[in-house]
């Protein structure tokens, strides 16, 4: 078991925090220390325990709350997400369940775009904000959805708040579209597509490291499906020489599934294992259609223990699945296997305390068990999870030693209840809401609540008048011309004024 105690650098300011509970990590597991202490100074941990011993020269004192390691989103779209908020309880049936083939551009180049009205800062301010104000302190974000010249945005943004980010911009060799008949297409650009990797490449040289170490680089081939095995290769090359992580998106669609076996006679998790793409660095985004899936009809054995072998990390977000009817077999399943899981934040809400119950609450239904995906499962997954799929032995936990990414919550209150085990509180009746405190690196970026860096009411009113302006457009985007609201039909209709009625006599 390691030292609780780290010498505290001569001349750094020390801050401890004090509160009822605290998950401590004592070198090979979380453990809960009732009335404990955080000590740290610069952005480093130097003591957990019951008490410390010397002065410090502040105190958080957090009370009654809880005070738990920084979250980590394995996978995150930072942004507002207008697509898939718009499909709820709706979308096409020819697409097989899946989220956002129902709203690509409808022409390969982007030109008419569901996106076109929105303003990409505002997106992002707002995605950034509402992944720390819920208690995500890191996260990998796909850089996929950012719009041509708004890289830097999110770089910034996320510098200026405080947040650690894994970022750099996606490319593909292939793009989806509509042809006239409405079906859906892929248009391979590959030339296009590896320019962008070069560019992408250039991006991660330039911006790695930065805002203190808090940005780091990453290699993003945007989905396994719009990827050649040249740009795989390439990609694994640069991930190698970058000495950064790699993510995508892998066996995410029944469709994926479904045209990869066609085109190749293997599941989409063989196909990236044979071009050998897999690898520790490798961050593997939902990943829910393997072998054995109970709609691919294919055989049971095979990709989670390719999986496994691998050492990649699977980023399971269930919420965003759990909306289309589709859910991972199982959460379980997977770690039985020895699968490194994380957790990810997907699209929306972006509150990795909601995902964590989702993936408890679809872990158990998945396996139609009660003891499967538990409260310390899925924690495990948030926190130790995400931190060993970036290879990060310094976040994810509050140690000496270890980054001073500190979440605090309020447990005090009528949605909570009474609690004997403050974890299963926090996860099967809490939610983002209930973050009270965020630092990142010792820095403070949520207070009370409320964001330290800039306006949240602010960044929620643009991104409201944004996303107005997106949907306004509609008719634009759809082929027929027509509005959102007859495609897809709202939950209750208008109100319609009673005609008035003539006085009588
Ligand atoms: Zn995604």
């Amino acid at each position: 078991m390691e030292t609780r105690r780290r010498t505290v650098e001569h001349g750094d300011k020390t801050t401890m925090v004090r509160a009822a509970w605290v998950v401590a990590y004592d070198g090979s597991e979380h453990r809960l220390i009732r009335d404990g202490a955080v000590v740290y100074a610069g952005d480093t941990i130097h003591f957990v325990g019951r008490s410390y011993p010397h002065q410090v020269d502040r105190t958080i004192d957090a009370g009654h709350k809880l005070v738990l390691p920084g979250l980590i989103s394995t996978h995150a779209h930072a942004d507002s997400d207008i697509g898939g908020r718009m499909i709820v309880d709706a979308g096409r049936r020819d697409l097989l369940r899946s989220g956002f083939f129902n709203y690509e551009p409808l022409t390969h180049d982007g030109t008419v775009s569901l996106l076109a009205g929105e303003d990409p800062v505002a997106s992002i301010r707002f995605g950034l904000t509402s992944l720390v104000r819920n208690g995500a302190t890191t996260i990998v974000e796909l850089g996929g959805g950012t719009p041509a010249g708004h890289s830097e945005t999110m770089v910034d943004l996320a510098g200026e708040l405080g947040l650690r980010l894994y970022y750099g911009p996606g490319f593909r060799s292939a793009r989806y579209t509509y042809d006239s008949r409405g079906r859906l297409i892929q248009i391979p650009d590959e030339q296009a597509g590896l320019k962008a990797l070069e560019q992408a490449v250039a991006f991660v040289e330039k911006h790695h490291g930065k805002y203190g170490g808090r940005v780091q680089g990453l290699v993003v081939p945007y989905g396994a499906f719009s990827t050649s095995a040249e740009m795989f290769r390439r990609a694994k090359d640069a991930a190698r020489r970058l000495d950064v992580r790699m993510t995508f998106h892998l066996a995410e669609s029944l469709i994926e599934f479904n045209e990869t076996v066609q085109r190749t006679g293997k599941t989409p998790v063989a196909v990236v294992a044979d071009l050998g793409v897999l690898g520790p660095e490798v961050i593997l985004g939902h990943c829910s259609y393997v072998s054995g899936h109970s709609t691919t009809s294919w055989p049971y054995k095979g990709d989670l223990e390719t999986i496994a072998r691998s050492g990649a990390t699977v980023a399971h977000a269930p919420l965003t699945f759990a909306r289309r009817g589709v859910k991972l077999e199982s959460f379980e399943r997977y770690r039985d296997h020895g699968i490194n899981m994380s957790i990810g934040t997907d699209t929306y809400p972006l509150d990795i305390l909601s995902e964590m119950q989702a993936a408890c609450l679809t872990g158990k239904v998945a396996d139609a068990n009660f003891e499967s995906a538990t409260a310390r499962d899925i924690f495990n997954a948030a926190t130790l999870g995400g931190a060993r799929a970036l290879g990060r032995p310094d976040l994810g936990r509050l140690a000496p030693g270890a980054k001073a990414d500190l979440v605090i919550v309020d447990l005090d209150t009528l949605r909570i209840g009474p609690y004997r085990d403050p974890i299963r509180a926090l996860i099967y009746c809490g939610h983002g809401g209930l973050v009270d405190t965020v630092i990142i690196g010792g820095r403070t970026v949520v207070e009370g609540g409320r964001l330290t860096a800039w306006d949240e009411r602010q960044a929620l009113a643009e991104v409201r008048a944004s996303s107005a302006r997106a949907w306004d457009a509609f008719p634009r985007y759809d082929p027929h011309g027509r509005s959102l609201e007859e495609v897809y039909a709202p939950s209750f209709k208008d109100w319609e004024d009673p005609k008035p009625t003539p006085p009588s006599g």
